[in-house]
């Protein structure tokens, strides 16, 4: 990070990346084609903004009723990098990402944010604001932007319940018992071919799915609506006065609200992991439909889930890591800890869209990648070269290493294959050994060339990659200071429950990564030993 000074490098992370966004490298858009695999029609397009020069982007943001996990990090990790590489390319983007607070209901039909906040007897907002801190400190641990706008669902409800409205009037929504249903069979014999597009389902086959469930759906018209407004039921917390009741809006509704409100009727990028294709993003579609007769995006792009040891992550039946057990490595999944930035650098070799499973031995090659790729930069930012000796022609090397670099914007153009990019400079780094090792002689690689390629690993590895040198002990310190403020909340935490088990798993899983936890009077310090 050798083009930033030391009085701007010295600065906490999140401060220097943000006074970095002043000298972000950028391109100019007109050169590249990028291409996006829209999943609306299942293949790779052209990217063609609404606006020249201008987009906007919308992911759907976590659910605040429990600690950020693993996979949502891999899927808000995989937008940074999107949204990063839009910016390079130099594209002005509105990157949106809500905050849900209200609407998620579980299985059972109980609203999240409630059930959170009934079982440790705090407010829902309370609940809210503790876990949107945690996110928060999480992306900041991961070195992921802030999005430009970061709207809730509860400071939304006049817009979600004008929505309705609108669908009502519009003849899609229906009213029982004042709550309020979106009519599915009724969009799709009027609108023909759009429900059931993005998620690839039949109506019919929906149909079938859901009479297993018909209990909780006699209020219907049809088993395949889906409620937009839901009427109070005794002992509900989270409710709004609207036309029909008291009650609270249904869970889609409030990315319809949110994007169109800060993005328009259509907007260029959806994002979110492709668990949320059904029902909700499915229904996002119908309802915006509905209520305005267009389809509100152009392209949706959808993350892969993240496994561990191969399976799908889940709480429920024990096959989970959190990221503070990750970094710490107090769980039986990992042999040692793991550092944010090689989490970062692991997600970087698989491309968004593909399943990315997290194993020990896995980590412990993507701890070796990201150290080599630190190093490699450190030896070439420090490389000079002598201009004197070079006859002005192209040499084979040259070609070469422009030829890689191409790559790794081809790479990046081609729906963002981080991997790809990855490879590429993976490649350009042994020219870099070559180099200071001298088995390439000085004279093999022309001084503008070694330019660019300093210019390229700088822009890649901190700008689009959004790798924070963790060898440096500045950004080493930042990041540490983030991420131990995090760790001794939870860990405060599960001593005020009496949880010993968990604190002193804690204690000791950051004693053996060589960090010392003293608690006093004064609360917990702590020092590497
Ligand atoms: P939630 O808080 O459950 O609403 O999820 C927030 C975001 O994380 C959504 O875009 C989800 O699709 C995504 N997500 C949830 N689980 C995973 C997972 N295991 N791997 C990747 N992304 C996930
Ligand atoms: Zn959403």
């Amino acid at each position: 990070m050798d083009r930033y000074p030391t009085t701007i490098r010295c600065l906490p992370p999140w401060v220097f990346e943000s006074i970095k966004l002043h000298t972000f490298t950028r391109m100019n858009t007109t050169n590249h084609t990028l291409k996006l695999y829209n999943s609306l029609h299942g293949k790779k397009e052209v990217f063609e903004p609404l606006e020249s020069g201008h987009i906007g982007m919308y992911v759907c943001g976590p659910t605040v009723y429990s600690d950020v996990h693993l996979g949502n990090c891999r899927t808000f990790t995989s937008f940074d990098i999107i949204y990063r590489y839009l910016l390079h390319l130099g594209y002005k983007v509105r990157y949106v990402r809500n905050i849900t607070d209200v609407g998620h209901l579980t299985d059972d039909g109980e609203d999240r944010m409630a059930k959170g906040a009934k079982v440790a007897q705090l407010e829902p907002m309370e609940v809210a604001q503790r876990y949107t801190v945690g996110f928060h400190d999480m992306m900041r641990i991961f070195n992921n932007r802030p999005p430009s706008i970061e709207p809730r669902a509860t400071g939304h409800i006049p817009e979600q319940i004008d929505i309705v409205k609108d669908i009502i009037e519009r003849g899609y929504g229906y009213e029982r018992n004042g709550s309020v249903y979106f009519n599915v069979r009724k969009f799709d014999s009027e609108n023909p071919g759009i429900y059931g597009q993005l998620s690839g389902r039949v109506l019919d086959d929906l149909l079938a799915e859901s009479r297993d469930n018909l209990k909780s759906q006699d209020e219907k018209d049809d088993p395949a609506d889906f409620a937009i407004w839901m009427k109070a039921r005794p002992g509900d917390i989270m409710v709004w006065k609207s036309p029909w009741s008291v009650g609270f809006p249904g869970w889609h509704l409030e990315c319809s609200a949110m994007s169109t409100k800060y993005l328009g009727t259509t907007f260029d990028i959806h994002g979110g992991g492709n668990d949320l294709k059904f029902p909700h993003h499915e229904n996002e579609i119908a309802q915006h439909h509905g209520a305005c007769g267009c389809s509100p995006v152009r392209y949706w792009l959808h993350t892969n889930m993240l496994l561990l040891n191969g399976k799908k992550m889940s709480k429920s039946d024990g096959n989970t890591i959190t990221p503070v057990e990750l970094f710490t490595g107090a769980s039986p999944f990992v042999s040692k800890g793991y550092s944010p930035m090689v989490v970062r650098f692991y997600m970087l070799q698989a491309h968004y869209g593909s399943p990315l499973d997290i194993t020990d031995e896995a980590l412990q090659a993507a701890e070796k990648g990201y150290r080599k790729l630190m190093e490699i930069n450190k030896i070439l930012q420090k490389f000079e070269a002598n201009p004197a000796a070079y006859d002005g022609s192209e040499t084979d090397s040259d070609r070469a290493i422009l030829q890689l670099v191409a790559e790794a914007y081809a790479g990046m153009d081609d729906d963002f294959n981080t991997a790809i990019a990855l490879a590429a400079l993976n490649e350009l780094g042994s020219f870099v050994h070559k180099l200071a090792n001298q088995q390439l002689a000085a004279t093999d690689v022309s001084p503008w060339v070694i330019e660019r390629l300093k210019t390229v690993f700088l822009t890649f590895i901190f700008d689009i990659f959004g790798l924070l040198d963790e060898t440096e002990n500045n950004s080493d310190n930042g990041t540490l200071e983030g991420l131990m403020n995090l760790v001794l909340d939870i860990r405060a935490d599960a001593r005020t429950r009496k949880d010993w088990g968990t604190s002193d798993k804690i204690r000791d899983g950051l004693a053996a990564a060589g960090i010392a936890v003293k608690d006093g009077k004064e609360g917990t310090s702590w020092a590497k030993i």
